[in-house]
């Protein structure tokens, strides 16, 4: 350890990513998909504070899926991707990850799961303030016990093609928003982890940037077949990213609309298939904005 977690005042790390007990054994078997979300409903507060962020979401998400997810600011995209994280629980409804109840697992199994299967880009990045570019990328490696000169190697070759080569010993103060997004986009990556969970990961970027990393993103797709589940305002990074796009109503969230994107590869956006759905999903997402707008979201 090279002091990392003493510098950010964080808790003595779990035990090293084990066998993640009977979440690996279950799955497949039973025939689920990686992901499903049955009924899932989530209520902040209570009494008459309480408000409802989700209501009814059902989702199911193949392994090797690459997901979007559009709807209006409030409609409980990060929610959503908080239960599918197993940062928080539905109120109401089933989160089955291979077939395992996720409600049905102890605190310690879930921490597990996260470990073993899952990549975060949080919103709000969430890099660790005393530590450097370079430090935050190794970090969760740090904590799965790679040895330092492998996980530093492996940070280093990430910051390179999200274009931070020089600025690896810069703290996050020192960064601009979009440099610390594009950390925390190597930081989820460095982990290598199965499944890819991405909430507005480009949100911070110019946009010759955002088309850049998300041809960069891609090709880690093609390449690994991660299954990605992908937060965007974008319908153009949805059509060019996408495998399949899901459309949130405005609050309560629901799943109202979903896509398939059956464009060959590379796409063109200007072309009829690409342009006709556009209109699609525009037609889908604008009534929900308006009515979140109109609601006060
Ligand atoms: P989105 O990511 O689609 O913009 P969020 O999932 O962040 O939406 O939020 C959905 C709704 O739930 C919003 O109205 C938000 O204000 C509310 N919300 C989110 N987190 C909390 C929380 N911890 N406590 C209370 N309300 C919350
Ligand atoms: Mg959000």
């Amino acid at each position: 350890m090279n002091g990392l977690l003493a510098r950010n005042r964080l808790a003595v790390p779990p035990s090293p990513a084990g066998p993640d007990g009977h979440v690996a054994q279950a799955a497949v078997a039973v025939g689920e998909p990686l992901i499903r979300l049955r009924g899932v409903t989530k209520t902040y507060g209570s009494g008459s504070a309480a408000f409802q962020a989700l209501r009814g979401v059902d989702l199911d998400i193949a392994a090797g899926e690459f997901v979007a997810v559009m709807g209006p600011s409030g409609s409980g995209k990060s929610t959503a991707m908080n239960i599918l994280g197993c940062l928080d629980t539905p109120t109401s409804g089933a989160y089955r990850f291979r077939g395992v109840a996720v409600q049905s697992l102890s605190r310690d199994q879930r921490a597990r799961l996260r470990r073993r299967w899952l990549g975060f880009v949080f919103q709000g990045f969430n890099l660790l303030a005393r530590t450097t570019a370079l430090e935050n990328v190794e970090f969760g490696l740090e904590l799965q016990g790679v040895p330092a000169e492998t996980r530093r190697g492996r940070a280093r070759a990430l910051l390179d093609p999200v274009g931070l080569r020089g600025f690896e010993a810069r703290y996050p103060r020192e960064l601009s928003g979009g440099m610390k997004q594009r950390v925390a986009i190597a930081r989820a990556l460095a982990l290598d982890a199965p499944i890819l969970l991405m909430d507005e990961p480009f949100g911070a970027l110019d946009e010759q940037t955002r088309l850049l990393m998300g041809e960069w993103l891609l090709g880690i797709w093609a390449r690994t077949r991660k299954t990605v589940v992908f937060v965007t305002h974008s319908l153009q990074e949805a059509i060019l990213l996408s495998q399949r796009i899901v459309v949130m109503t405005a609050r309560p969230g629901r799943i109202k609309a979903s896509f398939a994107v059956d464009l060959p590869a590379p796409r063109d956006l200007d072309a009829a298939p690409a342009t006709t759905l556009r209109r699609a999903l525009w037609d889908a997402i604008r009534d929900e904005s308006r009515r979140a707008l109109d609601g006060g979201a």
